[in-house]
């Protein structure tokens, strides 16, 4: 096995399972923090902010970390959002956190059809008249940025549309495609490892899911380990192609050298 010296590493269904525990994998990770290798944990939820998801696996997971080891698919947007559309403003389709990320940002709202630019995340009070405003904005000219675009989340009433469906709803139609920074594509991928201030050949991307995590690691050009703690199951792993470097059935097995 090769030696990394970073990591990133995806959330549910790789350090816990919706609301179970998966002690290898806690294990794994406060060994990671104690040896002091660099880490974020990189996730597409854009409904919570870093500080939430760092609160919640301190709390329930007895996983400490600080904020600034999470890595959301937001985050990937903000920073990309900082480059190439400072000053401007913003029409937001998402919940309470992403607003309060941008504007932390320096950008300004702006629900009407005037925004620059136009950011969707997963916002679960949408309405019709609040995604025909949003509608109107792209067909204005706002360009149009999604934060992740998976397709279903699991609730307690059973999976429910996550922040995809209102992707298609806004992309079919303003009949634009939007530029998506979540998993599987790359750009959540490259600002971690950014983040990590390493070269790609040193860092190791470990997730539970082929179609997004080790897909937007294979993109982005990293090394992947697929564990079998969550989505992607063994029977599978034969079919996958291109292969994921390395699969283990848990972190127990995967070894620091
Ligand atoms: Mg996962």
């Amino acid at each position: 096995m090769k030696h990394y010296k970073g990591y990133l590493i995806d959330l549910d269904g790789t350090v816990y399972f919706g609301k179970k525990r998966i002690p290898t994998a806690e294990t794994f990770v406060r060994k990671l923090i104690a040896s002091e290798v660099p880490l974020q944990f990189v996730t597409n939820n854009a409904t919570r902010t870093p500080e939430e998801v760092a609160a919640m696996l301190n709390q329930y997971y007895e996983i400490p970390v600080n904020p600034d080891m999470i890595y959301t698919s937001s985050q990937a947007l903000i920073d990309y959002l900082k480059v190439n559309e400072k000053g401007k403003r913003v029409h937001v389709v998402g919940e309470k956190a992403l607003k309060d990320q941008l504007e932390r940002a320096g950008f300004q709202l702006d629900q009407t059809n005037q925004a620059d630019f136009l950011v969707q995340g997963l916002h679960k009070s949408a309405t019709y008249e609040s995604l025909g405003q949003a509608v109107q904005a792209l067909l204005n000219g706002a360009k149009f940025y999604v934060t992740n675009t998976d397709q279903l989340i699991p609730t307690e009433n059973g999976l429910y549309p996550s922040s995809g469906a209102i992707t298609a709803f806004l992309s079919f139609a303003s009949g634009l495609q939007p530029l998506v920074f979540g998993k599987p594509h790359a750009p959540i991928i490259e600002g971690a490892v950014k983040r990590l201030c390493l070269n790609k050949a040193d860092v190791l991307l470990i997730g539970d899911n082929y179609q997004t995590d080790i897909q937007a690691g294979i993109q982005a050009n990293l090394d992947t380990l697929l564990v079998l703690t969550g989505v992607t199951q063994a029977q599978e792993v034969k079919q996958l192609d291109p292969a994921p470097t390395y699969v283990v059935k848990d972190l127990s097995e995967w070894e620091l050298g």
